[in-house]
């Protein structure tokens, strides 16, 4: 007997109409959907009237999951990994599965789309040829400060997802142990209230305020600028010639 196949799914962020084609037809076509949050996917599912047999696959239910997904696809099922939006394994469950299942030799097969580190970037007007995505900063102020003064030196642009109660705090401190950077704050990307805040670190610090702003935040932070100045200058020597 084949095994099936296990399709790494992304879901839109906020706008519904950011699915494609071949996301909505996978959909359709498997035998089951595992959903970080099935309330979210039957949302979406309804949408699109899709009508699939649902399981939950979450954090906390992750690893007494995964071994019974995988007995799924080693009998043949088709199954389909979902997050609660944006790209599974991005900061969100399905490593696990994705690991698991190759290492029985099972096919993977991911459908690309949305993702809010890859939206907000190209939107940032910082430079995108080389960009290092660090997910959650830790929460605490003191271990946030301790990941980003191990990062202080990296020249390649930063990307952060941020909760909207730490958004100011997360700032402050990228502005103390950064210093004032070129940067962007992404909120509700492709919702209702989108919302790009562009300048400096200090910038944004001042137009985010102190009171809880709600929504969703993305920041995307220039990378350390000495190093960067200095790649530039010798990539413009070195290519000076020929242009
Ligand atoms: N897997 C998702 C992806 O591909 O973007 C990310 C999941 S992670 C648990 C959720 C975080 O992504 C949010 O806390 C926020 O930092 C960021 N995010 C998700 N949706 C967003 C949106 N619409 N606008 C800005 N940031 C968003």
């Amino acid at each position: 007997m084949s095994t099936g196949t296990l399709y790494i799914v992304s879901t839109p962020i906020g706008n519904l109409e950011d699915i494609t084609m071949r996301a909505l037809r996978i959909l359709s076509e498997v035998d089951l959907i595992a959903a970080e949050d099935t309330r979210k996917t039957s949302i979406l599912l309804n949408h699109y009237t899709i009508k699939k047999p649902l399981t939950s696959y979450f954090e906390h239910n992750e690893q007494v999951k995964t071994g019974w997904l995988v007995s799924q696809l080693k009998e043949g099922k088709n199954i389909a990994l979902v997050s609660e939006a944006g790209t599974p394994t991005i900061s969100d469950p399905g490593f696990r599965i994705v690991a698991a299942a190759i290492a029985e030799s099972i096919p993977v097969v991911p459908l690309p789309g949305v993702c809010a580190a890859i939206a907000a970037l190209s939107a940032s007007g910082l430079a995108v040829h080389r960009f290092a995505f660090e997910g959650f900063l830790p929460p605490k102020s003191g271990k946030r400060k301790n990941l980003l003064k191990k990062i202080a030196g990296e020249e390649r642009t930063l990307i952060f997802y941020e909760s909207p109660y730490r958004i100011q705090a997360a700032i402050a401190d990228m502005l103390e142990v950064l210093g004032d950077r070129r940067a962007v704050v992404a909120r509700e990307l492709t919702k209702l209230h989108e919302e790009f805040i562009y300048g400096t670190l200090s910038v944004l610090a001042d137009k985010l305020g102190s009171s809880v702003i709600k929504g969703e935040f993305t920041v995307v932070v220039e990378g350390c600028p000495a190093k960067r100045s200095m790649t530039i200058s010798n990539g413009a020597a070195r290519h000076a010639p020929g242009r």
